[in-house]
């Protein structure tokens, strides 16, 4: 059978078009899809290795064992969360089970006296035994064969079960054993390094034959999703970087100095030592590729008025890039003042812009008459064409994919230096697979003077009174951000006050008389704008909103913000949000609301209390949440990694990119490994292979 894994799964026996939908949810179509669904890799059900309830350690760590369903009860915590409790038994012990969220719905599936499988973390507990995060398993329904082995976990939708999901992935398996499985690393890599070859680490994967067996299946998968990852990302950069001569700039001249005698204030040490090393690129000949890592507040935009100036003065052009239409807006008014009395020119483009206005913009870029351009997404569109480009600076939080970037960097006939700007403290390994080569100059600390953003924590029974807060705060002139976790209830976990709700609590109620807007991801970019000019212009007092507002305005009459189901949110991330409060000359306030009063939460937000360092931060939630939850790759334009962690990888990432190069340089092992990633049949790899 040829090409047996492009065939869709309705081939495969037991699953019927029905089925097929479900498994469709899971981004399972073919049978090669399949495959790579990977089970949790924490939870395989070792039936080799079942404890006994007493022989539980309870050290937190994830167990697994089987015991008898003696009750469940529903109860309600004291911030008014529904959970379920079952308790079991067996001969050795008790221990009692803890189901959150809707997970309290398994409860209802319990009979007394049914046999249960549980995995899940152990802690001490009050009476008994107390396990979380669990997955159960209700053994009249699942007939367990104890014989098998280690038995994989996967996550599933409605309607499939992990037997559905088993029977499924053994089918494949079969196929694969009978009609084989391409290679996807060159063979020379594979004997190199020891690999499993893809079909036994497939399998292991799926059906450990030992622990010894899924460790090699890991070993052999992570590695093959980062090298995979790295060919992809360096094509697509010699793609992008087709041998173009870079651009030497002179030292820095008079405009440079005129933009530094137009500040207002001096550099701090920090921005001086950036400025040193991005100047200091410039005059080399070699583009320039530096990552300028700085708080919010930093004062990173005076840095890249000094490069664009020192572009302008040696007779080239510049451009900046930013996420929002409002935030492109506040970056032409800043630099303009910056650039007052130097003779540059600077306009904007973005998607608002009038037609007229912009074929007028076009034409002064490609005559080189125009210094600077700001902008949006709209700089992207291929006819902005410069005449002599030799500076991209990209304004982003996260926000621009990996070919965004290089759209913008192929609009003239030199390759440009490169200054990417984030407020977000991106460990090494990922910038380098984010951004590849790249340097980068850190700015911490704070210009001097400013009033640090008082922050509070109160679980959801104070809330009115925070309300009466933010009703004086408004009656005395400024204004205030009201953060919400989700825009709708119905695609919101329980519990999470949505926008929508809170907003039209608020206008029923504290906010009946008082303007104030309500802004999500869901309205249109113009409509965005409107209410967020709005609400910079002072017309709104109130601003209820989701994170749309992280990627930053300054409205410096802004002295409250308060977050709602401020659990929800990463440490860093909420230091994020409050850097849009305080940008003023008056004490600002950052609320943070929470129903969830366990103490690990209550404990995890009091930091952002003692914390106003956002790479302190940033490290903080990297040891509390982990790599993948905060460095998810797909918002950078690339695929989500399945095994592979960017950050606990560190050493496989940076092997796998040495053997990337080389791959890449060797005309044969680069067939070779064309031929492997073609191979590897998942369509997340797609989008970087095909571009
Ligand atoms: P971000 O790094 O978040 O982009 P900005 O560039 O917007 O920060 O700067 C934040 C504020 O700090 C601005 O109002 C800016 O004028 C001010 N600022 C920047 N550098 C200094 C400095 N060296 N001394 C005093 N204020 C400064
Ligand atoms: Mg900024």
């Amino acid at each position: 059978m040829e090409n047996w894994w492009q065939k869709p799964i309705t081939a495969l026996k037991g699953i019927g078009s029905k089925r097929a939908e479900a498994f469709a949810r899971l981004e399972i179509v073919t049978i090669g899809d399949l495959l790579n669904y990977y089970p949790r890799l924490d939870s395989y059900i070792d039936y080799s290795h079942l404890a006994t309830i007493r022989e539980l350690k309870t050290d937190g760590s994830r167990q697994i064992f089987e015991a008898e369903a003696l009750r469940a009860v529903e109860r309600v915590s004291g911030g008014g969360r529904r959970y379920a409790v079952i308790t079991v038994k067996d001969e050795t012990g008790y221990a009692e089970i803890f189901l959150f969220g809707a997970q309290r719905f398994q409860a209802r599936r319990f009979k007394a006296g049914s046999r249960i499988l549980v995995t899940g973390r152990v802690k001490p507990g009050r009476t008994a035994k107390a396990v979380s995060e669990v997955l159960l398993q209700f053994c009249d329904e699942e007939s367990l064969d104890k014989s098998v082995g280690i038995l994989p976990v996967y996550n599933l939708t409605e309607s499939l079960t992990q037997q559905n999901l088993r029977a499924a992935v053994r089918q494949a398996l079969q196929l694969a054993k009978e009609y084989g499985l391409p290679e996807t690393i060159p063979d020379s890599i594979c004997r190199q390094y020891g690999f499993l070859s893809r079909i036994e680490a497939v399998s292991n994967i799926h059906f450990p034959e030992s622990a010894a067996h899924f460790r090699a299946a890991k070993k052999r998968l992570v590695y093959e999703e980062l090298f995979l990852l790295q060919c992809g990302l360096m094509l697509n950069r010699e793609h992008n970087h087709d041998g173009r001569p870079g651009v030497k700039l002179a030292r820095d001249g008079k405009l440079v100095q005129k933009v530094l005698q137009n500040l207002p204030f001096t550099l701090t040490g920090a921005q001086q030592k950036a400025w040193a090393d991005i100047s200091g690129d410039m005059e080399d000949v070699k583009p320039m590729h530096r990552l300028l890592q700085g708080d919010v507040g930093s004062g990173k935009t005076v840095i890249a008025a000094l490069a664009l100036a020192k572009a302008a003065e040696n007779g080239f052009q510049g451009c900046i890039m930013a996420p929002t239409g409002i935030l492109a807006q506040q970056h032409l008014e800043t630099l303009t003042d910056f650039f007052k009395d130097t003779g540059i020119t600077i306009k904007i483009l973005t998607s608002n812009t009038k037609a007229a206005e912009r074929r007028e913009i076009l034409q002064e870029l490609a005559e080189g008459t125009l210094n600077v351009l700001v902008g949006t997404h709209a700089l992207l569109q291929e006819d902005v064409v410069f005449a002599h480009l030799a500076l991209v600076v990209t304004d982003e939080q996260h926000r621009f994919g990996v070919n965004q970037r290089a759209a913008l960097v192929n609009k003239s006939d030199y390759a440009p230096d490169v200054l990417i700007m984030t407020a977000t403290p991106i460990p090494r390994t990922l910038a380098l697979t984010v951004y590849g080569d790249v340097e980068t100059s850190v700015m911490r600390g704070m210009p001097p003077g400013r009033k640090a953003v008082e922050t509070l924590c109160y679980t959801g029974d104070m809330r009115q009174k925070v309300y009466a807060g933010m009703v004086r705060q408004i009656e005395a002139g400024r204004q205030v951000y009201v953060v919400c976790a989700s825009i709708e209830e119905s695609e919101a976990m329980e519990g999470i006050r949505s926008v929508n709700d809170v907003y039209a609590e608020l206008k029923k109620t504290w906010l009946k008389n008082i303007p104030c807007g309500l802004l999500h991801g869901k309205l249109k970019p113009a409509e965005k704008d409107e209410i967020m000019e709005a609400f910079a212009a002072g017309k709104l007092k109130c601003l209820v909103t989701t994170t749309v507002i992280e990627v930053g305005v300054n409205v410096p009459n802004a002295t409250l913000m308060i977050v709602e189901n401020a659990d929800r949110f990463g440490l860093a991330q909420l230091h994020q949000l409050r850097g849009r409060v305080g940008r003023g000359d008056k004490q600002s306030y950052c609320v943070l609301l929470t129903d969830n009063q366990e103490q690990d939460n209550l404990a995890r937000l009091t930091v952002l209390h003692n914390s106003n360092d956002g790479f302190e931060l940033a490290q903080r939630d990297l040891e509390l949440r982990g790599a993948g939850q905060l460095f998810g790759l797909r918002q950078h334009g690339l695929p989500d990694l399945r095994l592979a962690d960017i950050l606990r990888d560190t050493d496989v990432l940076l092997a796998a990119r040495k053997d990337a190069a080389r791959s890449l340089a060797q005309p044969e092992l680069r067939k070779e490994m064309l031929k492997g990633a073609a191979n590897l049949f998942d369509s997340r790899f797609a989008g970087i292979f095909n571009s």
